[in-house]
């Protein structure tokens, strides 16, 4: 049933896989990738709205009828506006965590009672705006909440206002994005000393503060432990709410984090078992008593985002076949810095685009930057690839291509959003343009060459 479902609204794993073979297919058609533009990136918006329908379906079948349920996509994962005017369209907000995403919310028409902001390091100015916005805004710590004190009485604002914690469950596989250790940065430390009692008087004096929010996973946390860190948090806001003889927590925000699948087109784990694996270890918070906020990021677009990358030259050291590529450090930096945290599969395309036939032979896949380091992948097992070929880095619609690194003054390259069309073709919508030469110097300071010489 939910398998069925799935491939009619065209979140299917193998139909995925298959709009990708076509995508590459067709751009290398249509000429969007050759060989005076050796590097794309592609994004699947049948795919994207699919994961968000599945995201919305989840979290509908464990909450009460009439439960306010708020999915605010975050921003950092795919930072494009286009992206978020389509996921705007699927009834999705934004979390935001800077100035600039909050510009790139308002810029994609999301509006303010849809969005959140969750940095750690919000200056007076960024929550000033935000408080006359009416953003929802979370504390992340005492002193943000001293400011907001501040800021509220010198202007009455309508923003819904948490206190973020950090329920110190435990990291996963990945300390770099393993958010609730004991000495992580984020949020109020609830185990710590004091901090839980600090909390509960901060609610006490403020009628006004009327969340909390903890995200406690991303890429390598267990659901379990996910799940724990919402458990922890439910369990404070009923604390709250008793000690204080009033529901004045009224929302939860539970954060984001589903780790995301990277080494095959499975879809795993789901929203759907993520959403009832949180029902059945938090009934209370699901029950209509309590609105919801969700913040995933990589688990809706990871999958539907696809790097290709032109083999400029094939070459042989040490008896190891080496394909050059122009996909390395710039569009893929935490996997060519920690390949073994974020490997990539890469699939091997012909000089048409057509999937690559051929034995397998265990090879580099390099990019075209001046380190040594510089692979997207190393000793893979594939059809050899050579001169005029394709390499595409798999699942990197989040956190890699829209996260450029601009070693070697790359340029960022051009992403197109693709569909198929009732005609039969493939189409493309421009969703950023590359990088020009002229755009770097300018942003290089290219408009100022003698800012050094007249000190
Ligand atoms: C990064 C982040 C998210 C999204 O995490 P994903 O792992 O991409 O789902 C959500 N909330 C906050 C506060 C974050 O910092």
């Amino acid at each position: 049933m939910g398998d069925m479902q799935n491939t009619l609204a065209g979140g299917g794993d193998a139909e995925r896989a298959a709009r990708r073979d076509e995508a590459i297919r067709a751009a290398v058609e249509q000429g969007l990738l050759g060989p005076g533009t050796p590097i794309i990136g592609l994004l699947d918006v049948v795919g994207i709205r699919a994961s968000a329908a599945e995201l919305r379906a989840a979290f509908d079948a464990v909450t009460a009828p009439g439960t306010p349920v708020l999915h605010a996509f975050a921003v950092k994962a795919t930072p494009l506006v286009p992206v978020l005017r389509l996921l705007r369209d699927t009834g999705m907000g934004a979390e935001v965590a800077s100035p600039g995403e909050l510009a790139l919310a308002r810029a994609a028409g999301i509006t303010p009672a849809r969005t959140v902001l969750d940095s750690p390091a919000k200056t007076p100015a960024e929550l000033r705006e935000a408080l006359a916005l009416g953003i929802a805004v979370n504390a992340d710590n005492p002193q943000e909440l001293d400011r907001i004190d501040a800021l509220a009485r010198s202007a009455p604002t309508r923003s819904p206002i948490g206190i973020r914690v950090n329920p110190q469950v435990g990291g996963g596989t990945i300390d770099a994005t393993s958010t609730a250790t004991s000495t992580s940065k984020f949020g109020v430390a609830l185990q710590d000393e004091g901090a839980r009692e600090w909390v509960v008087r901060a609610c006490a004096a403020r009628p006004w503060l009327t969340r909390l929010h903890a995200h406690t996973g991303s890429q390598g946390v267990p659901l379990s432990l996910m799940a724990r860190g919402v458990e922890e948090t439910y369990a404070l806001a009923e604390e709250i709410n008793q000690r204080l003889g009033r529901r004045q927590i009224d929302t939860i925000d539970i954060g984001g984090g589903l780790p995301v699948n990277f080494h095959s087109d499975d879809t795993t784990p789901t929203y759907a078992q993520y959403a009832r694996l949180l029902s059945e270890a938090v009934p209370g918070l699901f029950d209509g008593r309590y609105g919801l906020v969700t913040e995933f990021g990589r688990s809706l677009l990871a999958k539907h985002g696809t790097v290709v990358a032109r083999v400029e030259y094939a070459k042989r050291a040490g008896g190891r076949p080496i394909a050059v590529t122009h996909a390395g450090v710039q569009v893929a930096t935490r996997t060519v810095y920690a390949p073994g945290s974020w490997p990539l599969r890469i699939a091997a395309y012909d000089p048409k685009g057509r999937p690559k036939e051929g034995a397998p032979v265990v090879q580099d896949i390099a990019g075209p930057a001046c380190f040594s380091g510089d692979l997207l992948a190393e000793g893979r097992s594939l059809p050899l690839l050579d001169q005029g070929d394709y390499a595409a880095a798999l699942d990197t619609g989040a956190y890699y291509f829209a996260h450029h690194y601009a070693y070697n003054s790359l340029p960022r390259p051009a992403i197109h959003g693709f569909a198929p069309h009732a005609d039969g073709q493939i189409h493309f919508g421009l969703v950023r343009p590359a990088q020009t030469p002229e755009d770097i110097v300018r942003e290089s300071g290219g408009y100022q060459p003698r800012a050094l010489l007249d000190l």
